[in-house]
C-alpha cells in the first residue's frame, strides 16, 4: 500500500513538473521531495532563485523558516526529507515593477489549485502549515495574520479532517514576525507545532 502511494506521489510529481498551464509563470515548475507524509506545507510560490536551486523555500525566506523549525527540534534536511513541501503556485510569477515578486492572480492561483487538491487526496495530511496569507486565505478567512496566527484550528479540508496551523511568511521584507504581537504569535505558532503528533513522530 505504502509502496504504491510513493509511486502515486512521483507519477504525480513528474506530471506536475510538465505544467505550463499559466503563460504569465515563470518556469521550471519548482517541487519538494516525493515524501508520503501526513504534514503538507503550503507556501505562496517560489521566488527567482529557487529555479536554479531547484528546491522550495531555497533562498533567504527559507533560512528564516528553517531557522523556526530548527528551534522546535527540526533541522533543514529532516524537514525536507519527511515533510511534503507545496505551494499555492509553483512556478516563480516574475517581479513586481514596483517591488518584489509579482503575488500570483486569481485565475493562476485556481489553476495551480488542481495540483495541491491531488497532493491533498494522496496524502490526506493530518496537519497542513500554511505560510504566510495567501497560502492561508485558500483555507481560512483571514484579514488579520492577528487573527490566525499562533492557533490550530481544525477543520474539513477537501472531507479530510486535518489541523491548520498557520505560520506568517519568513520574508525579509516582512517585518511583522519580528515585531510585537507578531513575535509573540509566531512562537506560539510554535509551540502548537512543536506538540503536534504529526510533528512529534517526524524521525530525528
Ligand atoms: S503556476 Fe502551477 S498551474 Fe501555473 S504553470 Fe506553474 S505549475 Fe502549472
Amino acid at each position: 500500500m505504502k509502496v504504491k502511494k510513493n509511486s502515486l506521489i512521483q507519477a504525480h510529481q513528474k506530471k506536475l513538473s510538465r505544467c505550463r498551464l499559466c503563460p504569465d509563470m515563470v518556469p521550471p515548475v519548482i517541487i519538494g521531495q516525493a515524501v508520503n507524509s501526513e504534514i503538507l506545507l503550503i507556501g505562496q510560490a517560489p521566488g527567482d532563485r529557487e529555479g536554479d536551486l531547484g528546491r522550495p523555500f531555497a533562498w533567504t525566506a527559507g533560512k528564516t523558516l528553517f531557522k523556526w523549525f530548527e528551534s522546535i527540534g527540526v533541522d533543514e534536511e529532516t524537514f525536507r526529507e519527511q515533510v511534503y513541501m507545496s505551494a499555492v503556485c509553483r512556478c516563480f510569477p516574475g517581479k513586481n515593477p514596483r517591488g518584489g515578486d509579482r503575488v500570483p492572480d486569481k485565475k493562476e492561483i485556481k489553476t495551480c489549485s488542481r495540483w495541491i487538491n491531488k497532493e491533498i487526496e494522496l496524502l490526506r495530511p493530518r496537519l497542513i502549515i500554511p505560510v504566510g496569507k495567501l497560502a492561508i486565505s485558500q483555507y481560512l478567512p483571514v484579514d488579520k495574520l492577528v487573527d490566525v496566527i499562533g492557533q490550530s484550528i481544525r477543520k474539513k479540508v477537501n472531507d479530510i479532517d486535518v489541523d491548520l496551523l498557520p505560520l506568517p511568511h519568513p520574508s525579509g521584507a516582512s517585518t511583522w514576525h519580528r515585531m510585537s504581537p507578531g513575535k509573540e504569535l509566531l512562537a506560539q505558532a510554535l509551540d502548537l507545532l512543536a506538540q503536534h503528533e504529526s510533528w512529534k513522530n517526524l524521525q530525528r
